[in-house]
């Protein structure tokens, strides 16, 4: 398991549970103790208890015996020594007693004169302690343990006293008890399989033992730790030794009565140790199975407790955690209840509510920002592009293209005056004002116009409008009267959507603010250009006459030229000359001498197409420069002109002036020359031609003429 593993939340958790049910191990293990050691002094009562049993049941086999002994010797076959009749009255008795290995009765001289089991020969117990002590006392007595000399089986002889009517010792009788009867005194005591049933001497010698683990039986084994246990406590006792078989065993052992000090015997049971904790351990297993399950429980539990409890609300502030971290300010952990858990929900959730509310604040002063950048950006792109303008329709073209952009969620117009300054007309639109009718009305019919100052109107429902409003109207609206050094200019009109329509923005007071930058830049920009205008007028133009001077027809011929050339059409160049103008000064005076002049620039302008080009060439002379024009269309008009200029009558101060006449000099590009200055000179010299033919008439160049010098004008 990973150390993450281990040091999770449920890891621990779980852990926790696990050592909670420590203490009720411990005492599951503490209990499984005493009770084994409860069970082992239990087992070792029942050992003693069963060794008891075993001794009180030899005592009353002694009795029996005692009985039995008793009768035999007053059997006259025994007191008389007959020894064949005797030995098969013992036989019969023998069956019927069959745990003794032998019944006798022995002559006062310690002969054996007759025996249940047959005798091979003549046998003589005189040097026995049974059989003396028997003499001695008088009285039944417990024989040692030793091996029966008739029957060669070892036993414990057990003797009596036969004496007759007088009083006289007639034979000692005897029965050998078979020690091996010994394991069926505790029989019906139920030990337990393994139990173990010992019969020995103090001096550790083995008389019976059952099972005989390690063949012991007749062995002296002192030193065998049962032996050495009974040798240290004498009388009952009970210890816990592991027997020659390798099985501890707890043993009770009891001395059999009726024994002469020195030939004591012990009856020791005992009990496996094993099998005298099978109920101790099976309590021991049940019990730690019944841990395992409760702790298998207490562990589901946990898990699932914690789970709903815990983890799961844990998770859910963690995932909300995570997502907020990666940048998404919507999560929430929206943990539900009252605990602590539910309170740091509701605080991260605050916390996300503030941060999202920074930043959403953040997001919003940054556009707000960006768009103010782009607004002055587009501001000084206005201005710079108004600068750049050369005429007031390249203005306009570019104030509708930028208050578009500059307005777009807004509609609007820019107004200009007319000459009369009485009406004012749209030059620029966008948005819905742009399909609207108005576009010329009375500067009267504009508050902002009328009062020289911005008219602002938040709710269209209300305010005083002016009567130049779009349809439909918009929600609210701005008008900026535009001036420039004093002069009105015209007007910016920008009004919101209208009302009920998607995409209304209000007309905040930053828009409006706008809108007066936009109206400031816009009509200085339109005072700018109308100022260029005038000035680059006057710089091409000859005062006089309102024609191009000539420094802007010679600039511009070679030009048009050009073009003719790439277009691969014809045009003409006309010289012309008022004939005998002196005259007209001398006749009169130099000023009127101007006003003919003055008249004769008007008639030129009014009877030339737009695209042609009339310059006063100086003095007197003209030159008129005709696009597309063949030397026909080109002598044709030049016909036209001298005779338009033969009806002109010119007025000044009441006098009339005139009328005068006009000699014409044509050429024709590329007829008469590839550049403008020879087809000056063509049309010079046609000149030359008119004036020296007469003048009055139009003269066409040659086609190929010679450069001259002089002036016949
Ligand atoms: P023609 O061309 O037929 O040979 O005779 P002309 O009298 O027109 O001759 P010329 O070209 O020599 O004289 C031009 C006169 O035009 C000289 C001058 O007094 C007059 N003139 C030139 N410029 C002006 C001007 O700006 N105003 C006035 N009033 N007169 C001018
Ligand atoms: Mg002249
Ligand atoms: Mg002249």
């Amino acid at each position: 398991m990973s150390r993450i593993a281990l040091s999770s939340l449920r890891s621990r958790l779980l852990l926790l549970v696990l050592l909670a049910l420590v203490p009720a191990l411990a005492l599951i293990l503490v209990t499984a103790w005493e009770q084994r050691q409860l069970a082992a002094t239990e087992a070792e009562e029942e050992a003693l208890r069963l060794a008891r049993l075993a001794a009180s049941n030899q005592e009353r086999i002694i009795e029996g015996a005692r009985s039995l002994l008793i009768g035999l010797g007053q059997l006259p076959d025994v007191q008389a020594h007959a020894a064949q009749t005797c030995s098969a009255q013992l036989a019969a008795t023998h069956r019927r007693f069959p745990r003794y290995t032998n019944l006798g009765a022995i002559t006062p001289a310690g002969d054996v004169v007759c025996s249940a089991v047959p005798l091979r020969g003549p046998v003589n117990v005189a040097d026995q302690g049974y059989f003396r002590r028997t003499l001695d006392t008088r009285d039944f007595v417990v024989g040692g343990y030793a091996v029966d000399r008739i029957s060669g089986k070892p036993a414990l002889t057990l003797a009596w006293p036969a004496v007759d009517a007088a009083g006289t010792l007639r034979a000692v009788v005897f029965v050998g008890l078979d020690l091996a009867w010994l394991p069926q005194l505790v029989e019906g005591a139920q030990l337990p399989a393994g139990s173990s049933f010992v019969v020995s001497d103090a001096a550790g010698l083995v008389l019976v033992r059952h099972p005989d683990a390690g063949g012991r039986i007749g062995r002296s084994v002192p030193e065998a730790p049962l032996m050495q246990a009974i040798q240290r406590q004498q009388g009952e006792g009970k210890a816990q030794v592991t027997d020659a078989d390798g099985v501890s065993r707890l043993f009770g052992w009891a001395p059999l009565r009726g024994l002469q000090p020195s030939d004591r015997l012990y009856v020791s049971v005992g009990i496996p140790k094993d099998a005298t904790f099978v109920e101790a351990k099976r309590v021991l297993l049940r019990n730690l199975l019944s841990l395992a399950l409760v702790g298998l429980v207490a562990l589901a539990v946990a898990a699932l407790g914690g789970h709903l409890i815990i983890f799961r609300r844990l998770q859910a502030l963690v995932r909300a955690a995570e997502l907020l971290s990666a940048g998404d300010l919507g999560a929430r952990a929206r943990v539900g209840g009252a605990d602590e858990i539910a309170l740091l929900g509701k605080s991260f959730d605050a916390m996300a509510d503030r941060l999202a509310a920074m930043v959403k604040g953040e997001q919003e002063a940054k556009e707000d920002l960006e768009e103010r950048v782009s607004e002055l950006d587009l501001l000084n792109r206005l201005g710079e592009l108004l600068q750049a303008c050369l005429t007031l329709e390249e203005a306009y073209a570019v104030i509708e293209r930028v208050l578009k952009e500059l307005f777009r969620f807004e509609s609007g117009a820019v107004f200009a005056c007319s000459t009369s300054r009485s009406l004012i007309e749209a030059v620029a639109r966008w948005g819905a004002a742009a399909g609207g009718s108005g576009t010329v009305f009375a500067i009267e019919e504009c508050w902002a116009l009328r009062s020289g100052r911005p008219h602002l109107v938040d709710d269209t429902r209300s305010g005083p409008l002016c009567t130049h409003l779009p349809s439909p109207r918009p929600a609210a609206c701005l008008c900026v009267p535009l001036v420039a050094q004093g002069e009105a200019l015209g007007l910016l009109y920008v009004g919101t959507a209208p009302a009920g329509t998607p995409a209304g923005r209000p007309l905040t007071e930053a828009r409006r603010r706008l809108v007066e930058a936009v109206a400031e830049q816009v009509a200085l920009g339109l005072a700018n250009v109308k100022l260029r205008e005038v000035l680059r007028s006057q710089s091409i133009r000859d005062p006089l006459t309102g024609l191009f001077n000539r420094r802007y027809m010679e600039e511009t011929l070679e030009r048009e030229v050009r073009r003719s050339q790439r277009a691969g059409r014809p045009m003409a160049v006309i010289m012309a000359d008022i004939d005998h103008f002196k005259q007209i000064n001398d006749a009169f005076d130099h000023d009127a001498g101007d006003a003919m002049l003055r008249e004769l620039g008007a008639l030129f302008q009014r009877n030339l197409r737009r695209e042609d080009i009339a310059c006063r060439f100086g003095g007197e002379e003209f030159v008129l420069v005709l696009h597309d024009a063949s030397l026909d269309d080109a002598a044709r008009r030049a016909e036209d002109l001298r005779d338009s200029v033969k009806q002109m009558r010119v007025s000044d101060r009441g006098r009339v002036i005139g009328p005068v006449t006009m000699s014409l000099g044509v050429a024709i590009f590329p007829d008469h020359g590839a550049t403008g200055e020879v087809l000056l000179r063509a049309a010079d010299a046609a000149l030359y031609s008119a004036k020296r033919e007469g003048r009055d008439r139009v003269a066409l160049a040659e086609a190929a003429e010679e450069p001259r010098t002089g002036d016949l004008r």
